[in-house]
């Protein structure tokens, strides 16, 4: 096949947080990256209230200077939640309000710097070719242009240009939001007999407000003033009911949901292209960035050396199936300590278990569908297992797992139990099965960490056997 100047290794369809954390990530492993962005940047975007733990990918991308230095918002919580009166909540560790399209420009900038090919006002036109050597039709503002590829990542978001296959995770849930010209230096939440209020100070002085609602109790009525009511039967929003600018109520879908077509041969769908959150938790960029991480890992599993497609995807797939299952639980909890009664069928529709219905029937969806949700950590077991004499529990299994080792994913041996939420090979940075390999020869727990002291510093082999103690992976002999 011919070459071109132009040809890449991955190209990547979508700027945003996701886009630009697996560009840059696969530009620090050494691969040529393109880098599609639809919108000319900066674009405006919603979703400003980051969480803190952002900030540790941002220096693993190197990047975490820049972004804290774009100017950001960050207040007192007020919560009405589990009762009808607004209780004070802890602001430490809380999240920061930033302008998106400011943060998603220094990600794009970025990607640009470390040397990756970036495009504004460009998308892909067509696909051809086969997995390992695309040819990507790019429209740009010059024109058509066709690249050679050997993979694509698809992060463009919710509304996937690609018509993937999108199952929801939950009841429908629609979004109103609007911004006022001034508001409390706060990030204020609310739960309403109809849905729950969000509002927050944005580092520009204006104030945003969102309601979630189901779109049904909205449909065929004027949303301003829809809105408009909800915030003033409310005690946190009420003074803002008469504050609403005419015609600046806009609206969007916000229904969690993930793809069955997550992963196809060549291609992988990463951020919310993949699987978008209940908004409830304001975590949609750390885990969009966070699951970029984990498409570069697989990409790279894929282009390296002795690439393992079939790997990459298990562990891909496995990922996102467990993501689903995470955030699906954690949702219906906090959904059901809110206090309005179930008689609102808002609220019903989120307490009870939603029944999740694919439309492809595919491999994934049937493997979300098994994902177990993840149960709370089992209770600490007593220190004297560490001097006593101990043996694994019963229903501890070892399998091979695939894990990330080295930026690409290999099969590592793991420790399998109903207590742990999923297989475990490493523990504090040790592989745990030939450290149980040493257990199963001695007695005593306290004489494997003596035996373990000799391969690593004796604070954290002790810190490894009570690891094993607390979830119940040894119990007392006989
Ligand atoms: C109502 C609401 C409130 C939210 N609030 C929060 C919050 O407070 N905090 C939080 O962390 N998260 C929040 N989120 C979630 C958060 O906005 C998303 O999870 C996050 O933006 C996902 O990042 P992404 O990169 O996957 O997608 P996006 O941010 O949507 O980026 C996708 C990019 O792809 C581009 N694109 C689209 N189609 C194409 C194409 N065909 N070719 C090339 N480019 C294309 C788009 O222009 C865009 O730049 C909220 C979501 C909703 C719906």
């Amino acid at each position: 096949m011919a070459t071109s100047r132009r040809d890449t290794d991955v190209v990547v369809l979508g700027a945003g947080p996701a886009g630009s954390c697996c560009a840059l990530r696969l530009l620090q492993l050494g691969y040529r990256v393109t880098l599609v962005e639809r919108a000319r940047f900066p674009r405006a975007q919603i979703g400003e209230s980051l969480t803190p733990g952002i900030a540790g990918i941002l220096d693993l991308l190197g990047v975490r200077a820049q972004a804290d230095a774009l100017p950001r918002m960050a207040g007192p919580a007020w919560l009405v939640w589990e009762h009808a009166d607004p209780a004070p909540r802890a602001a430490a560790g809380a999240n920061a309000m930033v302008d998106r399209a400011s943060f998603d420009d220094v990600l794009f900038r970025a990607v640009a710097a470390r040397g990756g090919r970036c495009l504004q006002a460009a998308a892909m036109a067509g696909l051809s070719g086969a997995p390992g050597a695309w040819q990507v039709r790019l429209a740009t503002a010059h024109g058509i242009e066709t690249v050679g590829a050997r993979f694509v990542v698809d992060a463009t978001g919710r509304r996937n240009s690609g018509g993937a296959m999108r199952t929801p995770t939950a009841a429908p849930l629609l979004a109103l939001w609007t911004d006022l010209d001034r508001g409390p230096c706060a990030h204020l939440v609310e739960a309403c007999p109809d849905g729950w209020l969000w509002g927050a100070a944005r580092p520009d002085g204006r104030f945003r407000i969102m309601a979630f609602a189901d779109p049904a109790s909205v449909r065929g009525r004027d949303a301003e003033r829809w809105l408009a009511a909800q915030l003033a039967r409310s005690r946190l929003f009420a003074v803002a009911a008469g504050a609403l600018r005419p015609g600046a109520v806009h609206a969007c879908a916000a229904t969690p949901a993930f793809s069955e077509a997550a992963w196809q041969p060549g291609v992988v769908r990463t951020g919310d292209a993949a699987f978008c959150i209940d908004p409830l938790s304001s975590s949609g960029v750390e885990k969009a960035l966070r699951f970029s991480l984990q498409a570069a890992v697989a990409v790279h599993t894929v282009l390296a050396d002795a690439g393992d497609e079939n790997l990459a995807r298990t562990f891909y797939e496995h990922r996102l199936a467990e993501s689903v299952a995470t955030h699906r639980a954690w949702a219906q909890r906090y959904y059901r300590m809110a206090w309005p009664d179930d008689a609102s069928p808002f609220w019903r529709a989120r307490r009870e278990d939603f029944v999740m219905t694919p439309k492809g029937g595919s491999a994934l969806a049937r493997l979300v569908a098994r994902t177990p949700v993840p149960a709370p950590g089992p209770a600490a077991a007593p220190g004297m297992l560490l001097r006593g004499e101990v043996r694994r529990c019963d229903a501890l299994d070892i399998i091979d797992e695939p894990c990330v080792v080295d930026d690409r994913v290999q099969l590592r041996r793991a420790v399998a139990h109903p207590n742990l939420p999923r297989p475990v090979a490493f523990v504090e940075g040790a592989e745990i099965v030939p450290l149980l390999d040493v257990l199963a020869a001695v007695p005593r727990l306290e004489t494997a960490v003596e035996l373990w002291s000799y391969r690593m510093p004796p604070a954290r082999a002790a810190r490894i056997a009570a690891w094993l103690c607390e979830q119940r992976l040894v119990r007392a002999a006989g």
